[in-house]
């Protein structure tokens, strides 16, 4: 029931990315090909559903926002195709992300035949928890394995304005709904924001405690212009970390999702807390993972403009993988060595929304 029509000459053509050339023959990458220019291998791809939101948080977008025409997002079956051809060169994590995934009609169809993509060992998405209620038993079902969902504070009237529309109560409910569905560890992902939720960050990380719940502090990203002063909200993670332990021991863990988070264990309970610190920790020559927006633009690194465009190959090739195989293979090769984000500046460094990227 994915299915969407699109106009063929509803083919957005304006981001001055790099164009690898193109291969017509799919045959030509093996399996497991993934790999950049300074031999990172990729496993792991971001998908993002949807540029559109049921929220407004005001760390990620702007208080107007403009979304894309429906005609510039890839269909289902398109997300699903992309997805299909990176799960053939190795990927074997997907996330899907958005804007707000759950808020895609049909997403969790999409859900249900990705998870079925052989190869795909891991299947998991984050969500900001509005639609949980909903869907949490249906996700489950459809083979999702783990959740991430955000959650920046837990007063209703901190929570209303940091979202600018959201309701927290349907969020708590939301995360009740997953526990119930059998979600066994749910992770819970608080951007810090000095002056906006630094003073919660106990009893966030309590509440996690509470719920046998994982949880990650992100720091502020400087991605899209908010129109707020960036500088002077941003809360570092070491900062996080010395107020945690004011209150609980944080015990060095070892595990690692090849990502930017480093997890710590707190003794005596089953919460695992993860400082996600692009500013003062440089975790890139491990990275294994790439992006895809909701247009379609594969973006190998998310603190850097470089981008392909997948969308108009597509399109122009609906029953040969081919080029689009040789376009994400190509790729690779402008995946920046690492991001160079600042807390020092107010402008964006990286000039799309969060929301476009996912995350
Ligand atoms: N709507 C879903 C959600 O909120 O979980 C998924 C998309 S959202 C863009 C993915 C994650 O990015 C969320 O955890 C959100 O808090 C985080 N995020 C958004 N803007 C950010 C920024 N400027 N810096 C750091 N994290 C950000
Ligand atoms: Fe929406 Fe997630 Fe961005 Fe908040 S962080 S506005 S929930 S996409």
């Amino acid at each position: 029931m994915g299915n969407e029509s699109l106009a063929p000459e509803a083919v957005p053509d304006s981001l001055g990315g790099f164009h690898p050339s193109t291969s017509p023959t799919a045959s030509r990458y093996a399996h497991g090909t993934l790999v950049d220019k300074y031999g990172r291998h990729v496993t792991y791809l971001r998908l993002s559903i949807t540029d559109r939101c049921d929220f407004r948080c005001n760390y990620c977008m702007a208080e107007k926002m403009t979304f894309l025409p429906r005609a510039q997002v890839l269909t289902l079956e398109e997300c699903l195709r992309v997805a299909r051809v990176f799960v053939d060169l190795g990927v074997t994590k997907l996330r899907v992300t958005g804007g707000e995934p759950l808020v895609r009609h049909n997403a969790v169809w999409l859900l249900e035949q990705l998870a079925d993509l052989p190869g795909v060992k891991e299947l998991v998405i984050t969500t900001n928890g509005s639609q949980l209620e909903r869907f949490a038993s249906a996700l489950h079902a459809a083979g999702v394995k783990r959740l991430n969902i955000s959650l920046d504070t837990l007063r209703p009237d901190r929570f209303r304005a940091i979202t600018r529309v959201g309701d927290l109560a349907k969020v708590l409910r939301g995360i009740d709904a997953a526990q119930r569905a059998g979600f066994a560890r749910l992770k819970i992902n608080t951007v810090m924001v000095r002056g906006g939720n630094d003073d919660e960050l106990l009893d966030l990380a309590q509440f996690a405690v509470d719920r046998d719940i994982d949880i990650a502090f992100i720091e502020e990203m400087p991605l899209g212009d908010i129109g707020q002063r960036r500088q002077a909200s941003f809360f570092s993670s070491q900062e996080a970390m010395a107020r945690l332990q004011t209150r609980f021991a944080l015990l060095p863990s070892t595990e690692t999702t090849g990502g930017p988070a480093r997890y710590w264990r707190l003794p005596g309970t089953s919460t695992r807390v993860g400082f996600i610190a692009p500013h003062s920790h440089n975790f890139c020559d491990t990275c294994n993972r790439v992006r895809i927006t909701a247009r379609g633009d594969l973006y190998p690194c998310l603190g850097n403009n470089d981008a392909v465009r997948l969308l108009p190959l597509l399109r122009a090739h609906p029953t040969d993988d081919g080029p689009l195989r040789a376009a994400i293979v190509g790729g690779m090769g402008i995946k920046a060595q690492g991001h160079a984000f600042s807390s020092q500046m107010d402008a964006p460094q990286v000039v799309r929304f969060m929301s476009m990227t996912g995350g």
